[in-house]
């Protein structure tokens, strides 16, 4: 088939929930991707911040294959072997004492809140604390913040700060009010004595490459501190070594109750997990409140368990600390260069350039067009976030791409 027949065959049938761009991606070698055509592209967007051993990494792809050959899937009924090892692994890489798995960013952030409105439900209605047959209201509201974005499930759209894309689904789960990302003042003036947990994502990504100032972020560790909240982070985007540490808040010496992770966990098979503290865990899910047939199955637990060993023998987290000053550099000598850039914000390899006066969509298509995949993010904003084993060659490559473009 030609590109043009694959396009039109998606087209008529797959639900048109996105406008695709027009190429059709055939394979992946390190930093590149080959359309069906031959063209190559290298790849500054690493499938929405997931692929980050790059493509083809030999190590990765046994691993999974001898996975599939031994056993892929048994349910949560019974123990395996690739679950605890990977459990193991992202508790210690995270400092988090339980771990979740899931199949999806979004179903993370719904066990989260599930987890949260638990934890608040047993400090009611712990065993002996109602008179029989008795339960109080839980503290059910949630504070999220403005532009967040954390998943199009009804729970993880109701904390997404992101009017348009809730308008249509209305009534959505209630007792959720958001404040300003950074604003601390704003955050205290949401809280209730009803409040039961705060979610933010330490970087924003789809909201614009927001990073959480410092002040901010462990204001709101203190704050919930001070009031028994849980504080929530959305690390889907920003953890997995993307910032420069396992998990983004590590390098603001903050830790949360609750944390989300997915996206580079699996490095493309599809795994997400939400993790608890020792605090939480032991006062929240148990057996019956919680479950899911794949979620954690032995394919996925042996890619997360293989990304986490590949991650130390490659050092990419180190590597990612390394290269971020030269990346940075690149971006900000361009943001100097062209009128049309008016600042970059970001964190190690998740980065952003703002575009003021000229459609970032169209800069995409451009580099499409000669060979480069980038993203866009809430609008006005050209979003990098390439695979974590990029070198010097590849920045500079992308530089001449991207000018290539504008
Ligand atoms: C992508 C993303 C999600 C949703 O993850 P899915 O795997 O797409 O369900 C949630 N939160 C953040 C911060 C994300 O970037």
């Amino acid at each position: 088939m030609t590109s043009q027949e694959y396009m039109d065959l998606t087209e008529q049938y797959v639900l048109h929930t996105y406008n695709r761009f027009p190429v059709v991606f055939e394979k992946g070698e390190g930093v590149y991707l080959t359309d069906v055509d031959g063209k190559e592209y290298l790849d500054f967007g690493a499938g929405i911040a997931v692929f980050a051993l790059g493509y083809g990494n030999q190590a990765y792809n046994d691993a999974l294959k001898a996975q599939i050959d031994k056993l892929i899937h048994t349910s949560n009924l019974f123990y395996n072997e690739p679950l605890p090892e990977a459990a193991a692994k992202l508790a210690k890489a995270s400092g988090m004492d339980k771990v979740f798995f899931t199949n999806s960013g979004t179903e993370a952030i719904e066990g989260a809140l599930k987890a949260a409105r638990k934890y608040a439900y047993l400090k009611k209605n712990a065993p002996g604390k109602n008179a029989a047959g008795e339960t109080s209201e839980a503290n059910y509201e949630i504070i999220a913040m403005e532009h967040s974005f954390h998943g199009r499930s009804v729970g993880a759209l109701s904390v997404t700060g992101n009017p348009h894309y809730q308008e249509a689904f209305r009534p959505l789960m209630g007792g959720v009010s958001f404040a300003k990302f950074n604003d601390l003042e704003s955050v205290k003036a949401q809280i209730t004595e009803r409040t039961c947990a705060i979610i933010l994502e330490t970087v924003q990504g789809e909201g614009g490459i927001y990073p959480a100032e410092e002040d901010f972020l462990r204001g709101v560790r203190a704050l919930c501190d001070e009031n028994d909240i849980l504080l929530i982070l959305d690390e889907i985007q920003c953890g997995m070594g993307r910032t420069g540490s396992w998990f983004a808040c590590q390098q603001y010496g903050v830790q949360p109750d609750i944390m989300t992770c997915a996206k580079a966990l699996g490095c493309g098979v599809p795994v997400g997990a939400f993790l608890l503290n020792e605090k939480t865990a032991r006062a929240s899910l148990v057996p019956g409140d919680h479950g899911t047939t794949y979620g954690g199955n032995p394919f996925a637990c042996a890619a997360v368990s293989k990304v986490f060993d590949l991650f130390e023998e490659l050092h990419v987290v180190e590597h990612v600390q390394e290269l971020t000053p030269y990346l940075e550099q690149q971006l900000d000598a361009l943001a100097e260069k062209y009128d049309f850039l008016t600042a970059r914000r970001g964190k190690g390899f998740m980065q952003g350039l703002l575009v003021e006066g000229r459609p970032v969509g169209e800069i995409v298509n451009r580099a499409l067009e000669n060979g480069l995949v980038v993203l866009s993010a809430e609008g006005n904003v050209l979003r990098l976030v390439p695979p974590l084993v990029i070198e010097k060659k590849d920045i500079d490559e992308m530089v001449v791409r991207l000018e290539a473009s504008f």
